[in-house]
């Protein structure tokens, strides 16, 4: 405020030399901005990738998710398997040798990656991501396969099974999408209570909790650099702060049995939910939310809006917990760009390299380059979508649309007078590797 105060306070003269000498930004570029876009590609290409958030795997990989698309799902335009784009993807990664995927040639495709499978050799998987520049990529994952080279595919484990404890019959029944979820997150939690040894659901609220921090801390032991949530697909992402008193009432009540009414579940789910988040803070492990708008018919936009959050987030409490707001809010990305001004909350771009084409994803980029660019990270959101289309040529369409918008934004600021070309780069290297590193560690 001081500063723009002595701006305007300042004689005309000097700012009129302040533009002469160049220092001024301008709403349209000028000069040659093809040749720039050009120059700025050839850096951004050259920097590797920090991936912050990937699911690789093969197709019939149940653990790429804790999750599974619910019946009748509808892809928007790009993620169909007609865009063109993933032709030129196979022709790049394996030299596919048509033009089309009609099932007698996309054959070809899945012939290939079954063979890849088979071999069960970490390098396939290594190879994809050299052949990208890509150095690390995070793995959200059930769990991690033998298949992925840890050094390269750093696993984060998903934390929602934990809200699940109860009969979960009212929640199963509450929508069809639901009747999908909710018998995934029940077995999620069966396969941490064996990983744990847990044999029957503890006999009090305190033993439940003893079970939640072990199975963190043992994830953690076992590579685990963060925790997914992907609650807003099941929830509000609102989470109240109910008494420890009320969770130990709802936690004796159905520990041995019943169908607790939602409100009920509701308020057990936030206090668990504040118990996660502690011991988060505790352990340096960054929790990371699916904040974007989700896959079937009964997504909730307004649950699932990232402002929801924002209670947890600027919670003074919560200062020592790292939280990564995942696909950036998108379409609230403003919205979740404006909360990374908090000390400890981060944003990647996951999904939306793969839903918005290069020209609609640069005017997103050039909006968080400005705005807090040490919290921004990159990230594909790569899934198989089925056997022919796998990951790995998701992970081309993810890597090629970032760096396409990216050195296209940058080339717009830099023609602006927004930035200096060395700014740009350094915004770059930020964006595309930096900011991830300094968060989850180098390449091992
Ligand atoms: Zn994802």
């Amino acid at each position: 405020m001081k500063r723009w105060f002595l701006c305007f306070a300042a004689p005309w003269t000097a700012l009129w030399l302040a533009a002469a000498a160049g220092g001024q930004s301008r709403p349209y570029p000028l000069g040659d901005q093809a040749k720039l876009y050009q120059e700025m590609l050839a850096a951004v290409n050259a920097i590797p990738l920090y991936g912050n958030h990937a699911h690789p795997g093969f197709a019939d990989d149940n653990d790429v998710d804790a999750m599974a698309a619910p019946p009748g799902e509808s892809s928007v335009l790009r993620l169909r398997d007609d865009n063109p784009e993933f032709v030129t993807a196979a022709k790049a990664l394996f030299g596919y040798p048509y033009d089309d995927f009609k099932p007698e040639h996309a054959s070809w495709l899945a012939d290939r990656k079954k063979a890849a499978e088979r071999s069960k050799n970490p390098a396939y998987f290594d190879g994809i991501l050299d052949k990208l520049n890509v150095e690390t990529c995070l793995a959200n994952r059930a769990f991690m396969a033998p298949y992925l080279d840890p050094k390269r595919f750093r696993w984060v484990f998903f934390g929602d099974a934990f809200f699940y404890p109860f009969d979960n019959q009212g929640q199963a029944a509450s929508n069809p999408d639901m009747a999908v979820y909710v018998p995934l997150q029940e077995n999620m939690l069966r396969r941490y209570r064996e990983q744990m040894g847990v044999k029957e659901l503890p006999q009090d609220l305190a033993g439940y909790e003893e079970f939640v921090r072990r199975t963190l801390m043992d994830n953690q032991k076992r590579g685990g650099v963060a925790m997914k949530f992907e609650a807003a697909y099941f929830r509000s992402l609102y989470f109240s702060d109910p008494p420890r008193e009320r969770a130990d009432a709802i936690y004796n009540k159905y520990r041995a049995g019943g169908v607790p009414p939602a409100e009920e579940y509701r308020i057990f789910q936030d206090y668990i939910f504040r118990v996660l988040v502690d011991q988060s803070g505790k352990l340096n492990l960054p929790m990371h939310f699916h904040t974007a708008v989700g896959i079937g018919d009964y997504f909730s936009l307004r649950q699932g809006n990232v402002l929801n959050l924002e209670n947890v987030l600027r919670d003074p409490r919560y200062r020592n917990v790292t939280f990564v707001l995942v696909h950036g809010g998108w379409p609230y990305e403003r919205e979740a760009a404006l909360l990374t001004a908090v000390k400890n909350v981060y944003l990647d771009t996951s999904f939306q390299s793969e839903l918005l084409y290069p020209s609609q994803f640069k005017e997103v980029l050039k909006q968080l380059l400005t705005l807090y660019p040490d919290k921004m990270m990159y990230g594909s959101d790569s899934f198989p979508f089925n056997e022919a289309l796998g990951a790995e040529e998701s992970f081309w369409l993810a890597a090629h649309t970032t760096r396409a918008a990216l050195a296209a934004a940058l080339a717009e600021l830099v023609g602006e007078r927004a930035i200096t070309k060395d700014k740009a780069l350094t915004l770059a290297r930020l964006y595309l590797h930096d900011n991830a590193q300094r968060l989850y560690g180098g390449a091992r």
